[in-house]
């Protein structure tokens, strides 16, 4: 018998408050094992989330009494809440308007504003960006924390230098990792990058739930969420699932990727979450020999795309082999090169960032003028 045939075998032992047992009840989703390592979740009606507890406890020991398996995790996920986009309801105002009912869009104790770092597309240094901005919050004398939620290639532990795995603070709460005066929190401390790889859909959607509810974040002025690349509908979700206060969008100059961002704008838009403006990486190249600039990709074509758009152009940063080097090794350029230019530049991002949200000068609150 396969070990997944083993688990459902286990999970039938397994009963349901509402009658039957849990392997024939329909509210699984397929169970993932790898490595050992079993994954799966249950899904409950959105309001019986907190007395689903006890099942999906019960639901762990079961699948970890099956020999070969060493542990499991088993999420809960409320269907109704958190699976389809809802569309944004026109007449109320605010980040919460996509959805004032949804318990995911709910604040988060302790936590003042939490920001999404976006790509239309990946590859185009949207982690970099959000590790070196946080940082550059946090030299601001700010309370920094970051969610990686780029569940598909988290690399918040690499561009930290986070080893290891977080201790549990009580009940299901995590502690979360910390290194450069900013607190962490990623999946890939969680579980092993392929595992993460197989996740989808609801499950993601849970995880972030976990990583964003679940985790003892304490008093935060701001937490930096580096979302998935991308445009797709697992993005939407979860910008509709996060109680965002704004987006920050991040581009290379080039034509391809402006495209890409620009449906960044369109999905913000769509969840009336205000955009804080767009970041143009990559910028241009300055040779480390001789001081020559060179506009590798085009530079400018983000600012002029933000003025399109409509959104606040935030800044440029340089292609430089040092932001890649350091950024690699774990040793980002905002603390390890804090006199450079590199780190003057993000901390300029973040202050105008930072301007925004406590100014309340968003996208959202700017009227538009309509000559008749
Ligand atoms: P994404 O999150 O958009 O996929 P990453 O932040 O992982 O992108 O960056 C992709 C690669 O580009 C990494 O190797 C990173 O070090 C490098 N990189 C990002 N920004 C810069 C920059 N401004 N200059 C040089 N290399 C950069």
């Amino acid at each position: 018998m396969s070990d997944k045939s083993t688990i459902l075998a286990a999970l039938a032992h397994v009963s349901m408050p509402s009658g039957g047992n849990l392997a024939t009840s329909g509210a699984l989703s397929d169970i993932i094992v790898h490595h050992g390592k079993a994954y799966f979740s249950i899904s409950v009606a959105p309001d019986a989330v907190q007395a689903s507890e006890g099942l999906r406890k019960a639901a762990e020991e079961a699948a970890k009494s099956v020999p070969g398996i060493v542990s499991a995790l088993v999420t809960l996920t409320a269907e109704k809440a958190a699976s389809k986009p809802q569309p944004a309801a026109p007449k109320q105002a605010g980040p919460l308007a996509s959805g004032p009912m949804n318990p995911a869009r709910l604040a988060v104790q302790g936590v003042k504003h939490i920001i999404a770092v976006a790509s239309g597309k990946g590859g185009v240094g949207k982690s970099t960006t959000s590790c070196n901005l946080a940082l550059g919050f946090a030299a601001r004398g700010l309370k920094v924390g970051v969610l990686d939620a780029d569940i598909y290639g988290p690399s918040m532990p690499k561009l930290f230098a986070i080893h290891g795995k977080p201790t549990l603070a009580g009940g299901r709460t995590l502690n979360p990792m910390e290194n450069y005066g900013i607190k962490v929190m990623s999946i890939g401390f969680l579980v092993d990058e392929e595992a993460a790889m197989i996740w989808r859909g609801p499950m993601v959607i849970s995880a972030i739930q976990q990583m964003l509810r679940e985790v003892a974040w304490g008093e935060l002025d701001i937490l930096v969420v580096d979302m998935p690349p991308g445009t797709g509908d697992a993005q939407l979700t979860m910008a509709q699932n996060v109680p965002l206060a704004g987006a920050v969008i991040v581009s290379t100059p080039q034509d391809l990727a402006l495209i890409d961002a620009r449906r960044g704008v369109a999905m913000f838009r769509k969840v009336e979450v205000p955009i804080l403006g767009v970041i143009e990486n990559m910028s241009y190249f300055i040779a480390p020999d001789t001081g020559k600039r060179y506009d590798i990709f085009g530079h400018g074509g983000a600012r002029a795309e933000a003025e399109r758009q409509g959104v606040p152009f935030l800044g440029e940063i340089p292609l430089a082999m040092n932001i890649r080097e350091r950024s690699d090794s774990g040793l980002p350029v905002v603390v390890t090169e804090p006199d450079g230019p590199h780190a003057a530049a993000y901390r300029a991002i973040a202050d105008r960032v930072w301007e925004r949200l406590e100014g309340g000068g968003t996208t959202k609150a700017a009227p538009r003028i309509v000559f008749e």
